[in-house]
Order: C-alpha cells, then sequence, then structure tokens
C-alpha cells in the first residue's frame, strides 16, 4: 500500500519496449544508477517508463486539454507507478546546429556577467550607466549597428567573384552567377549594354570590371535574345544586378541551404571592424571591468575568468561571488577550459550535459527526479570523482538521482543499483538486482556483476610491431600550436587525455591529412537517418537482398510483383496513409511533434495486398519485425542476406530489429551499424579506421564484443585508431598517444606516446596512474 511517507518509487507491471512485467522499489532521495548491456532494457525503464509517466502527469496537471494527444501517442506500458516525484531529464540532445546558443545562455551566467558590468563596471568620464541589456549582442539596446550583432562582414572580392580571368564572360568567367536561363539572362543584358562578353575577362578595363562586379545600379534594358538561340525568342526587359548584389541577396535571402552555400563560397567573411567581431556596440565595449570589457572576459576559459573575478572590490562582492561559485562545478566538472563565448553547437554531447549539470546545482529545486543518461560520456577517469560529487550534492539539496551508467567507478560510487538484463532485446527487460551495489555480486546471472566484481588482470596479449607511420602536423588549430604526431599504421592506438586536451582536434586532422593518401573509414555515433524512413535494414543493404526474396516467390511473380512493390519507401506496395513510414506525425502545442501508429496498416507500413505475400509464412512486415538474432536463422540458406546479419551479430546487436527506425536508435547503436556494414564489405587494401569514444553507452560486456571486432580489423592488417576513457581499452592497445596535461590553454601537447606500459610511467600524464591501475 502506498503512503505518502513510503520512501519509495514503486514500479508496477512495467512493459515498455522489452520490459517483461517489472517490478520495481527505488529509495527516493539516493543516488541509483542503472546499469544492464546494450538493450537490455536500462532506458525503457528509467527514461520510457519513469520519467515518461512523469512527464505524463506534469503535462496532465498544467495542461488538461493536452490529455487526448498523450492518449493519442500513448503513455507508457505501465501498469502503476507510486511515490513518483517530478522528473528533470539531462538526456546527451545536441542543440540545433544553428542555434546562437553559447555556453553563457546555456548556463545563464552571460546573464550575471551583464549585470556586473550594468551595475559595477567602470565607466568613461561622463558615460551613463548601461542597462544590462545594453552588454547582450542578441538586442536591439547591445547590438552593433554595423554589423547587426553578428559579429562578422561579409565581403566580395574580384577574386572570388572571376576564379579564372582567362575565360570571357560567355565562358563563364564570373562564377558566382546563377546557372541556366539566369545566368544567361545577365549576359545578355550585359551584351545589350555593351560590354564585350567574349573577350577574356582579364583583358577588360578595370572601371568595367568593377561596375559588372560590384555596381549598386539595376539598369532595365530590353534584350533581344536571337543571337545564340536556334530558336526566335521575343524580346523582354531584362534587370541587370551586379554579381556582388546577387551573391549579397542569395546568401541574406534564400531559404535553400544548397543556394546559400553556393553564395558563401563567393564571400570571404572577417570581423566586423567597428566590433572587432565582439558583436557589441561601442558604448558596451567601453565600459570594463577589472580592465577588461566583456566581450574580453567572455572569451577567458571559465576557471580564468573566475580567478580574474576573485578579489575585485567590495561594490562587486556580492555579483562576483555568485558568479564564482557558480563557475566552480563547472570546473570541477572538468570544463574550466570552456569560454562563456562558445557557441553550443561546437560542444560535444557529453560536454553540454555536464554543463547542464553544473547549472541545476544552482536551480534551487528540490523534490525531483533528475533522470541522466550516461554522465560519465566524455569524462577522463581522472574527473570522475567530481561528478560522482556533483550527483551527491543534488542528492543532498533533496532530490532522487536516477542515471543510466556504464563507468565502473561511478556504480560504486551509487548508494543503489538496479541491474537490467540478463542479456539484451526479448532476453532482457527483467529486473535481475534493485538494491545495494554489493550485493550483486551474489546474482550469477548478471552480466554487469562479473566486471564489478572479478579484478583478474587483463590478460596478455602481444604487442603488435607498426608497419610504418602515418605523420600529421605540424597542427595549429583551437589549443594545439605546431603539433606533430605519428600515428604507427597496422596497429590499434588509443588517444587519451582529459576532456578539452585536444584529442577531438587532432584526430580531425587525419581526416584532413589522409584524403587522397589511403582510405579512411570514420565511425561516428551521428544518427544513421533523422526519419522513421530509414532503418537497420535499408541502410546495411540487406533489405533490398530481402525484397529480391519477396519478388522471387511464386506469389509475387503470378501478381506481377516487383521488388519496388516490396518498398515501403515508393508508392505502389507501401500504404499510402502514413505513405509507408507506419507512424503519423501528431504536432503537439509546445511540445516537439511526435509520431504515433497509423491509423490504417497500424504500422505495418505496406498496403493489406503487398502483405498477402509470404515469404516462409511470414510476410514483408513481420520479416522487419524479426530481431537480427531470429532473421540470422531465418534467412541462414540466403548468403547475401545472411553475411549482414552475421556481422550485425558480431558487434552484439542480435536484439535489434530489421525494422526498427532510425530514430529509435542510440549513438552507440549507429555506430555499432556503421562498423558492421564496414566489416561486411569486403575490403582490399589498406583501411585507416577511425572511432571517437565508440565505447559510449555500452556496457563492459558490449565493450569486450567490440574489441574483438576492432582487434581483428588490425589483425587483417588495417590501422585502427579510437579516442578513448575506459582503461581497459587503453590497456588493450598497442600504442597510446597522451594529449594535455590539462584542458584548453592548459593542454594541446603530447604528453607521452608508445607502448602503454611506457605511457603508464609517464610523469606529467594525467592518464598514467589510471592506465597503470588498469594494466594492473
Ligand atoms: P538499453 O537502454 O539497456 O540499451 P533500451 O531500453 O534502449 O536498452 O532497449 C531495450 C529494448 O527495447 C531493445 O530491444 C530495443 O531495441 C527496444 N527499443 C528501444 N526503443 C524502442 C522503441 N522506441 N520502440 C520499440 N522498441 C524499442
Ligand atoms: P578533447 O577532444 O580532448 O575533449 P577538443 O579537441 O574537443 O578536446 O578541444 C580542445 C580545445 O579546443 C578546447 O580548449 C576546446 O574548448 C577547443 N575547441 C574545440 N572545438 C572548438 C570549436 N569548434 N571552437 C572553438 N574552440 C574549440
Ligand atoms: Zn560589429
Ligand atoms: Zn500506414
Amino acid at each position: 500500500m502506498h503512503s505518502p511517507h513510503d520512501p519509495y518509487v514503486r514500479v508496477r507491471g512495467a512493459r515498455e519496449h522489452n520490459l517483461q512485467g517489472v517490478d520495481v522499489d527505488i529509495p527516493r532521495d539516493v543516488l541509483a544508477v542503472f546499469t544492464g548491456v546494450s538493450g537490455s532494457g536500462k532506458s525503457s525503464l528509467a527514461f520510457g517508463t519513469i520519467y515518461a509517466e512523469a512527464q505524463r502527469r506534469y503535462f496532465e496537471s498544467v495542461a488538461p486539454y493536452a490529455r487526448r494527444l498523450i492518449h493519442q501517442v500513448g503513455a507508457p506500458k505501465v501498469g502503476e507507478i507510486t511515490g513518483l516525484p517530478p522528473a528533470v531529464s539531462l538526456q546527451q540532445r545536441r542543440s540545433a546546429p544553428t542555434s546562437r546558443s553559447s555556453v553563457g545562455t546555456v548556463t545563464n551566467l552571460s546573464n550575471s556577467l551583464r549585470m556586473l558590468f550594468s551595475r559595477a563596471g567602470d565607466y568613461p568620464q561622463g558615460a551613463a550607466r548601461l542597462d544590462s541589456d545594453a552588454f547582450s549582442p542578441n538586442t536591439a539596446a547591445g547590438a552593433c549597428p554595423e554589423c547587426h550583432g553578428l559579429g562578422q562582414v561579409h565581403r566580395t572580392t574580384e577574386e572570388l567573384l572571376v576564379p579564372d580571368p582567362a575565360l570571357s564572360i560567355r565562358e563563364g568567367a564570373i562564377a558566382a552567377w546563377p546557372g541556366a536561363w539566369q545566368g544567361k539572362n545577365l549576359r545578355d543584358i550585359l551584351d545589350t549594354l555593351g560590354h564585350d562578353v567574349d573577350r577574356p575577362w582579364r583583358e577588360l578595363p578595370a572601371e568595367k570590371r568593377e561596375w559588372i562586379l560590384f555596381t549598386d545600379e539595376q539598369p532595365v534594358v530590353t534584350v533581344h535574345p536571337v543571337r545564340d538561340a536556334e530558336r526566335i525568342q521575343r524580346p523582354y526587359q531584362g534587370t541587370y544586378m551586379s554579381a556582388r548584389r546577387y551573391v549579397m541577396k542569395t546568401f541574406s535571402d534564400t531559404k535553400s541551404p544548397t543556394l546559400r552555400a553556393k553564395a558563401e563560397r563567393f564571400l570571404s567573411s572577417a570581423p566586423c571592424p567597428a566590433c572587432g567581431g565582439s558583436r557589441l556596440r561601442p558604448e558596451a565595449l567601453a565600459v570594463t571591468f577589472a580592465g577588461r570589457n566583456i566581450a574580453e572576459l567572455a572569451a577567458l576559459p571559465l576557471a580564468e575568468l573566475a580567478r580574474t573575478l576573485r578579489g575585485t572590490g567590495e561594490a562587486a562582492r556580492v555579483l562576483t561571488a555568485d558568479l564564482r561559485s557558480r563557475i566552480a562545478p563547472v570546473a570541477e566538472l572538468g570544463l574550466g577550459y570552456l569560454s562563456l563565448d562558445r557557441a553550443t553547437p561546437t560542444l560535444s554531447a557529453g560536454e553540454l550535459q555536464r554543463l547542464r549539470l553544473a547549472t541545476q546545482l544552482r536551480s534551487g529545486l528540490f523534490g525531483v527526479v533528475y533522470v541522466l543518461d550516461e554522465p560519465s560520456a566524455g569524462l577522463h577517469p581522472a574527473d570522475t570523482e567530481a561528478l560522482l560529487t556533483v550527483l551527491e550534492r543534488l542528492k543532498s539539496a533533496g532530490n532522487s538521482v536516477f542515471v543510466v551508467e556504464h563507468h565502473l567507478d561511478v556504480v560504486r560510487g551509487a548508494d543503489w543499483l538496479v541491474d537490467v538484463g540478463p542479456r539484451a532485446g526479448e532476453h532482457g527487460g527483467r529486473v535481475l538486482h534493485s538494491g545495494p551495489v554489493a550485493e550483486l555480486e551474489r546474482v550469477a546471472e548478471s552480466a554487469t556483476a562479473r566486471f564489478l566484481f572479478d579484478r583478474s588482470p587483463a590478460p596478455v596479449r602481444d604487442v603488435r610491431s607498426p608497419g610504418g607511420q602515418l605523420k600529421i602536423g605540424p597542427v595549429t588549430r583551437h589549443n594545439l600550436r605546431g603539433v606533430t604526431a605519428e600515428f604507427p599504421l597496422g596497429v590499434f592506438t588509443a588517444v587519451t587525455g582529459v576532456s578539452g586536451s585536444g584529442k577531438s582536434t587532432l584526430i580531425g586532422e587525419i581526416t584532413e591529412e589522409l584524403s587522397g593518401v589511403g582510405r579512411l573509414v570514420s565511425v561516428d555515433q551521428k544518427p544513421i537517418g533523422r526519419t522513421p524512413r530509414s532503418n537497420l535494414a535499408t541502410y546495411t543493404g540487406l533489405f533490398d537482398v530481402v525484397r529480391k526474396v519477396f519478388a522471387a516467390t511464386e506469389e509475387a511473380k503470378r501478381r506481377d510483383y516487383g521488388v519496388g512493390r516490396f518498398s515501403f519507401n515508393v508508392a505502389g506496395g507501401r500504404c499510402e496513409t502514413c505513405q509507408g513510414e507506419g507512424f503519423v506525425s501528431v504536432e503537439l502545442l509546445f511540445l516537439p511533434s511526435t509520431y504515433t501508429p497509423c491509423p490504417d496498416c497500424g504500422g505495418a507500413r505496406y498496403h493489406p495486398e503487398t502483405l498477402e505475400v509470404t515469404y516462409r509464412e511470414r510476410n514483408i512486415a513481420q520479416v522487419l519485425d524479426l530481431t537480427v538474432e531470429a532473421a540470422a536463422d531465418f534467412f541462414a540458406d540466403t548468403p547475401a542476406v545472411a553475411r549482414s546479419l552475421t556481422t550485425l551479430l558480431d558487434v552484439g546487436l542480435g536484439y535489434l530489429r530489421l525494422g526498427q527506425p532510425a530514430t529509435e536508435l542510440s549513438g552507440g547503436e549507429a555506430q555499432r551499424i556503421k562498423l558492421a556494414s564496414e566489416l561486411q564489405r569486403v575490403r582490399r587494401g589498406h583501411t585507416f579506421y577511425l572511432l571517437d569514444e565508440p565505447t559510449t553507452g555500452l556496457h563492459p560486456a558490449d565493450v569486450e564484443v567490440l574489441m574483438r571486432q576492432l582487434h581483428g580489423l588490425v589483425d587483417a592488417g588495417h590501422t585502427v585508431v579510437v579516442v578513448e576513457h575506459d582503461m581497459t581499452v587503453v590497456a588493450g592497445a598497442d600504442w597510446v598517444i597522451d594529449l594535455g596535461p590539462g584542458g584548453g590553454d592548459a593542454g594541446g601537447r603530447i604528453v607521452a606516446a608508445g607502448p602503454p606500459a611506457e605511457v603508464a610511467g609517464a610523469a606529467e600524464s594525467r592518464t598514467a596512474p589510471y592506465l597503470a591501475r588498469a594494466l594492473g
């Protein structure tokens, strides 16, 4: 029975996704971790059930009219949850790449800094005090009038507009002009105006070239477009527009990203000369604090900003103390190298989540449950302790903290453990343990227990020797200053270092410098598609073969159904109500749009007649509903399909359904699907594989499976480079390149490079002690 004093969140009969009628009790006011192999159902329980139910109740309470819509979208499949507080989720979602938000806006620190400048800044003699809005480039009061707060001005030059001056206008000298009719129109107008369109550009007089490219005049002339047309065309009135005007207008007005990108190629952007790129009006920039203007302070690494604000005058004490106390947890979480003006789209998902986490410490919320998704992602082991401290503080403020985690140090630091499993998909979905961490040791069935309690050292493996080097650099970018790195070929290399030390920057350079030299395969965690139209089967290409199998059945031949009939992406065989998506999108006021099953096909995606064709008693929709594991049996004697399925099994994705939409896959799953489709191709010659934190989202048991695959690639003669924080992976590498020693300006150097055992002894390396521990 539930009473208001019952200290537990009690879940009864949870059946979301693969959950098998889960009953679980989790105390409130604890740090609870959810563990289990990938696909076991951790997220379905923590996010899909507990968080989703809290959300649903919240929306019902604030917006009763939303009830009908929530009903359509579907409440989580759960019998009952009692004792559930309101929930806040900090998931690792990237912000839209166009968003103007920055570290300063996400943390709200920008507002406080503006307040400080407004109230306690040093103003020039006689200047009026400014409102805090006047220090924001995003308000009319603060934006630089020259660049409208963009910080950049765009220019065109003759070199950009006319890359090849040996050409005549007729031959296309003005590369910036549009193609097709519009380009011909402009040329005909110039011709009509008496310009020589057949002489090489460079031979035209300077003032004519200047006029053609840059004039603001827009003369209207009567064009007789007869000269080079086979058929006679009628005269018309044409308006001239200079190349600059055309490019600027396209750049600022077009809705087409392609046209905009094309226009951008003819523009050079430079910092605005009026504000020097700071985006602020001169009056605001004239105000200083501790000797610097607000733009200069916003460009400092946060750790240094905090130092600058220390010991400044009495008047500002309260404001600076507040700022410093809010910067402290950000720095503690290893993000002290970020500056306030850093745009959020340039942050990694892990950095963004930790930034939000640090900000929550000051929200003053209590009595809520925070649900987090692997907050250790992207975090160096040296910073894990700090993460635990921050989670602990959220808890002691009177909240519950529920995290899905794989990092064993975080798991060990929890008060309560919910282990889901034992395996993935239909072989998982049960709670194996809910209680104190230490008690998991007795649960034989748990995949987590083996890693948490077994302390036997990693098996010794022969270190491979390289078959050459790839030399990169000197790289000067972000915090790297003239760094050269040597990547040994034909071995497994791990790149390590604290967050912000420069790992991604260095790795990014390989992509730049290797192109053209060898085959580079970069396997990232970006989604394999952004709509439910792409899925595992379409991405790997195995669906093409499956459709051929269906088209080859007697029934399909009798009905004259070709392979196209079995596609849900083209008209013919698909359900037209949902156009083969299986879902229709529902727009909810104030909420991101969500999908609900198609009322006609009920999610099957196909026209009923298409579904009458079966292969071994299953129709095409039922085949898409098979898990990889089941499909491997079903298609065992169709080699082209079986090969794809085997590689998917090999990377541990047996639990995914063939038709599972791309939108339902995690970053780690997407990465492993990409890896599998690489593995299924037969490769001749050497390939360079590059992976940025491939263990994100993976249970140690999944990591083992993945590492077998990656080491297999190396054994086959390829090169693998991973950016990694998981020390068991680093310990198993042939070569380690450690960056640092710190983040941002305190990093950006190669601190140590060599076999793991050697790097584990490097004095200056912050990775060394953790690597030494993993080496046992
Ligand atoms: P974990 O968090 O442990 O990796 P999930 O809870 O994400 O596991 O997934 C558990 C199972 O539910 C998996 O078999 C997965 O394929 C399936 N699943 C996940 N999301 C969905 C969804 N939106 N629709 C249907 N099945 C899903
Ligand atoms: P790591 O991968 O080791 O976490 P990064 O290579 O991402 O480190 O970052 C190294 C440094 O470069 C940090 O100071 C970071 O703030 C900076 N940096 C990274 N990306 C950008 C960017 N797009 N714009 C500005 N600075 C960046
Ligand atoms: Zn400006
Ligand atoms: Zn439909």
